[in-house]
């Protein structure tokens, strides 16, 4: 399908196809097996400038939004859902600053994101509070001129890696859900320490850690927006990234039915190609169908957010839980089609599944999604009447 994307669209497009084809795809298995943080590949993204597609020229990126995000973010994971997600991640830590942040806070940090030199993290998620956000622990308490910061995130993608954390924490504890501040956080606080590893059962490339903030000093400058408005920016801020993450499990799903296609030529059984069987064509025609409707639905939700629309909440969650939902079936098909060689890691599709999986947890579950979708729907339909 034509998405009648701009030139500059197609540029970051080919471009990042490239890198995935050339740079990613041949070491993506190494990096799975070890569980590595792809550093190398960084600075791959560095070098061709895409770090900053999606932030304004004014702070050193190329000036586009979620769309640019979103085409980068598939075409990046199209090689490795693990190594894609220092970039994606990283926006995902950088949306609060482009969403909240002043400009003596913008002009201080973007630069160095767009450049490629400095990653970013989000941090929201405490052992006790997943879904239920509002029940994170982490506090920041005033005093003079700075916050203290005191708590644990878990899981925090990016970890350890990133020298830019934006964090959710408590400033007012009785207020409930509106006594959370977003703060941004450099790496080198003192106070500011990291949790192992994790041991991930998809997306091994990419780092998963505890952050841990032990009387953390915060200069109250690092505040973003105002005191209480620490779900406001977490929730503007999944709206936009909601995209990057259904773009990430699209460019798992296209890369699954693309290795499914050409291993259907190759592999003959009965005498024939098993791409000439119906059961086997059946379910390639519904993989890319899935494949199809998962991009036509991000790139129109992109260009909505993009436009500036008010209520996106609906459409960005639609995308993800429509994109995630579609990759873990079409890499699950994709097994199928390779039938007992895929078991034998030395085929990429296995990973393809491991990978997808995450995609319909994080960033709120696809239960959560649906929340969120019916929601809005009963909303609307109130307001109709
Ligand atoms: C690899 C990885 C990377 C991550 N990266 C980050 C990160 O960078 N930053 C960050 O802050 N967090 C991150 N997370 C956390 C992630 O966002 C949470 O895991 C996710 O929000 C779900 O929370 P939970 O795992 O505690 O599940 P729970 O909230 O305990 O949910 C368990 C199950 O119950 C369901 N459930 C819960 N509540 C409801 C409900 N009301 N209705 C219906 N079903 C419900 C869920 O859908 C799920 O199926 C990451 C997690 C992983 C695994």
């Amino acid at each position: 399908m034509d998405y009648l994307l701009t030139e500059e669209q197609q540029m970051i497009r080919d471009l990042c196809r490239q890198i995935a084809e050339e740079k990613i795809k041949p070491v993506a298995a190494e990096y799975d097996e070890r569980g590595e943080f792809p550093w190398d590949i960084v600075k791959i993204f560095a070098e061709a400038d895409i770090c900053g597609v999606y932030i304004p020229e004014e702070y050193g990126g190329m000036g586009g939004g979620v769309l640019e995000m979103a085409i980068a973010a598939e075409e990046l994971s199209w090689g490795c859902g693990g190594i894609s997600l220092a970039f994606a991640a990283t926006g995902l830590g950088t949306y609060p600053i482009l969403l909240y942040g002043n400009d003596a806070q913008k002009s201080k940090y973007l630069p160095d994101i767009a450049a490629g030199k400095k990653l970013a993290a989000f941090a929201i998620t405490e052992a006790e509070a997943g879904s239920d956000a509002g029940g994170i622990k982490t506090t920041a308490q005033k005093n003079g001129d700075h916050y203290i910061l005191n708590g644990t995130k878990q899981w925090i993608t990016n970890g350890g890696e990133a020298e830019i954390y934006t964090v959710i924490a408590m400033t007012d504890r009785s207020k409930g859900p509106r006594g959370a501040s977003a703060f941004i956080v450099d790496k080198n606080t003192p106070g500011v320490s990291f949790g192992k590893k994790e041991n991930k059962l998809g997306i091994r490339a990419s780092a998963t850690r505890e952050v841990i903030f032990t009387d953390c000093k915060i200069p109250k400058e690092n505040l973003l927006g105002r005191e209480g408005l620490g779900f406001i920016v977490a929730m503007k801020t999944f709206d936009h990234s909601r995209p990057g993450v259904a773009a990430q499990a699209l460019g798992i799903a296209q890369r699954a039915l693309d290795e499914a296609v050409k291993y259907s030529h190759e592999r003959r059984q009965f005498n024939s190609a098993i791409s000439s069987f119906q059961g086997i064509q059946f379910m390639l025609a519904d993989m890319a169908m899935q494949v199809e409707a998962s991009r036509a639905l991000i790139y129109s939700a992109a260009r909505m957010i993009d436009s500036g629309a008010k209520n996106v909440a609906k459409v960005s969650a639609m995308c993800k839980t429509f994109a995630s939902d579609a990759a873990m079936k079409v890499t699950t098909d994709a097994v199928q089609i390779f039938g007992g060689y895929v078991y034998m890691k030395e085929y990429p599709v296995e990973k393809l599944m491991r990978d997808a999986k995450i995609t319909q947890i994080y960033e709120g579950t696809n239960q959560i999604q649906r929340g969120v979708i019916a929601s809005a729907l009963i909303k609307e339909g109130l307001a109709k009447k």
